[in-house]
């Protein structure tokens, strides 16, 4: 299903972080009518030149239909759970974590297990647009009932998500404020713009994707953030099945040069340079 012309919003000309005017590298997502991925220039943030409306978005989402696909694997969230958790450090015994666009909570469950194993309490809010829970020590609510209030959170996850949510950049910013002093916030985007471009058959996830949000884009959006260190950040556990062989060694193989490229380098969160990852992790934590 792809947004048909009442279903687009209007162009946008600059963009949407750093309002720079430069269109020139783009990818095609859709022919008819054309949409297209523009990448910034300056700030690296790639964006669909036009969104789609409300009322798509929700079609798009209906329960009935979508399936998130990382939640629904637990041997990789497990994984998963284990590379946020290893970068971790509290002095305190009872966390609270925000998980936005936690889905049916399954990465927090995780977490909460490895807390739990350590002696430490821990509990997740998870927003998303449904319910779909298990577990214990999980609450939900909807992005509806969700308030950017007073109350902040030891972690706040945002895995697989921001991508999916036209105003990203606002609920970016949101999403940071509401990280306590000496918490964390991890994040996991796609980085799948000159990928797509290199290879015909990898194709960017529209229009479930509106953005691809890569290390390189994050590294400079932390730059300006004062109050905020990188922890972490480097390619993301691949998203590729091990069905489809030939796909899966070639993004293996890719991945691994990005692997290479940190190796080789003294200082591990500076800017990096091989976008053809497919996805990328971020963790940073606040200062004091
Ligand atoms: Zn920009």
């Amino acid at each position: 299903m792809i947004p048909s012309i009442e279903n687009l919003n209007k162009e946008i000309k600059n963009c949407l972080y750093c309002g720079n005017d430069d269109q020139n590298n783009t990818l095609i997502l859709q022919k008819n009518p054309l949409v297209k991925m523009i990448k910034c220039s300056i700030c690296k943030l790639a964006y669909a030149n036009q969104m789609p409306n409300e009322i798509f978005l929700k079609n798009l989402y209906d329960p009935k239909i979508y399936k998130s696909n990382l939640t629904n694997n637990s041997d990789k969230t497990k994984k998963l759970a284990q590379k946020i958790y290893n970068e971790l450090e509290f002095k305190h015994k009872n966390i609270k974590i925000l998980d936005y666009g936690g889905g049916n909570g399954e990465l927090s469950k995780q977490i909460i297990e490895l807390f739990n194993k350590n002696n430490i309490n821990a509990e997740s809010l998870v927003v998303d647009i449904y319910n779909s829970l298990k577990g214990e020590k999980i609450y939900f609510k909807s992005v509806e009932e969700f308030k950017f209030d007073k109350e902040n959170f030891d972690i706040v996850l945002a895995s697989a998500v921001l991508e999916h949510l036209p105003n990203f950049i606002n609920i970016l910013e949101n999403l940071l404020s509401k990280v306590a002093n000496n918490g964390y916030f991890y994040c996991r985007t796609p980085w799948e713009f000159e990928l797509s471009k290199l290879i015909k058959f990898y194709k960017i996830k529209w229009p479930r994707h509106l953005y691809d949000i890569g290390g390189d884009f994050w590294v400079n959006f932390f730059k300006n953030k004062n109050d905020f260190n990188i922890v972490l950040s480097e390619t993301s556990v691949t998203e590729i099945s091990k069905k489809n062989t030939l796909r899966y060694f070639m993004a293996q193989f890719l991945k691994s040069i990005s692997k290479f490229e940190f190796y080789l380098k003294i200082n591990k969160l500076s800017l990096p340079k091989w976008p053809f990852v497919g996805g990328w992790d971020l963790i940073v934590r606040k200062n004091d």
